[in-house]
């Protein structure tokens, strides 16, 4: 692939040339305002592969494009600001018996009390739109803004996503992105937990650096990545609305893993007024159609609690109806990863 590129104007998109000694936030994250190319709401390249010829996808199913739906688990114990704030706006509802819940769920190792432990609720919401989803799950005890929780409490919720057909893999701790002894930690603690080995990784705050650390996950063992898409902006940060094998600039040669990147971040939309964020993720997805491409959607599972964020979870709604109407693949990153690979849309598209 990167031969039909390297004489366009693409290939310093495609291999993010840009970030290379780039601005950084003080997270050390590339952020769409350093961008040179504002306009990142055009998958660029994978227009260009297409357009000549390069890349031909085939959804299973008759599916026109697929959607990966994630889900980052920052918190599972509500605080008791938290506790008191929902159980107080259930009470003003006089619904005192949801109020009382609350209280008694404070800390509760239950899954049906406690409002932060909804992954079956999210995938049963999913499923009425024939989705799936994967749960990235931090299993460290170090972080800045001290969410913390051992992910050992949670060995029946992840057998039970399992069972219910989602993936559960790692959300890569605040301090890992550049540490590959602290994130081998965290694959190995999770994989305990699980009792099973984990696949796909999501960096915590979206730190990434391009490109050791697609170099550390892969070396882990890594198979997929889904952490690279803007923090401050949807689109598509390196014009690809397709999984591609990320290339080091540095050492001249591809990483052996797939990038399955992220275009839709909750939190990048939440201070746009709803209109606008609508028109955003439509535009988004439309396109992503249109290439018959994969638009990787992150909705954090503390944002589906309906009496603290309902509208947050009506335009999950909305966007998950949308999908369904236009005959998406909505499904977890493992089976994306599994479908990509087993069609050997590298390879075809790497022979050159
Ligand atoms: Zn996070």
């Amino acid at each position: 692939m990167l031969d039909y590129l390297r004489n366009t104007d693409f290939y310093d998109v495609f291999v993010a040339k840009q970030e290379y000694g780039g601005a950084k936030d003080q997270f050390g994250r590339f952020l769409y305002k350093f961008c040179q190319n504002k306009d990142v709401s055009k998958p660029v390249v994978s227009d260009f592969l297409i357009k000549n010829g390069f890349l031909d996808v085939n959804w299973p199913e008759n599916h026109r494009f697929a959607a990966c739906l994630t889900h980052d688990v920052e918190s599972i114990y509500p605080t008791w600001k938290y506790t008191l704030f929902t159980a107080a706006k259930f009470a003003s509802k006089l619904e005192l018996k949801n109020s009382l819940r609350r209280i008694i769920a404070k800390n509760k190792k239950s899954s049906s009390e406690n409002p932060f432990w909804n992954f079956k609720q999210i995938l049963k919401l999913e499923d009425q739109y024939d989705g799936k989803s994967s749960f990235y799950f931090k299993a460290t005890l170090r972080d800045i803004v001290n969410w913390i929780y051992d992910i050992e409490d949670l060995t029946d919720e992840l057998h039970s996503i399992i069972d219910m057909g989602g993936e559960v893999g790692l959300h890569g701790g605040f301090f890992s992105y550049n540490n590959p002894e602290e994130l081998k930690k965290e694959k190995k603690h999770l994989e305990k937990a699980l009792n099973k080995e984990t696949i796909g990784v999501r960096m915590h705050y979206l730190r990434f650096e391009v490109p050791e650390t697609w170099r550390i996950l892969s070396d882990l063992g890594f198979k997929y990545d889904t952490t690279y898409g803007f923090p401050d902006m949807p689109g598509f940060r390196n014009g690809m609305c397709h999984p591609f094998k990320p290339y080091d600039l540095n050492l001249g040669k591809e990483i052996d893993i797939m990038e399955i990147p992220l275009i839709i971040m909750d939190g990048s939309l939440f201070g746009l007024p709803i209109d606008e964020a609508w028109t955003i993720v439509q535009n988004l997805i439309d396109i992503t159609e249109k290439n018959k491409g994969v638009i990787t959607i992150l909705w954090h599972s503390n944002n589906f609690d309906k009496i603290f964020n309902g509208n947050k979870l009506k335009f999950y709604e909305k966007i998950l109806s949308y999908l369904k109407n236009k005959n998406a693949w909505m499904t977890s990153g493992a089976d994306i990863y599994d479908y990509w690979r087993r069609n050997k849309y590298f390879r075809r598209t790497s022979e050159s």
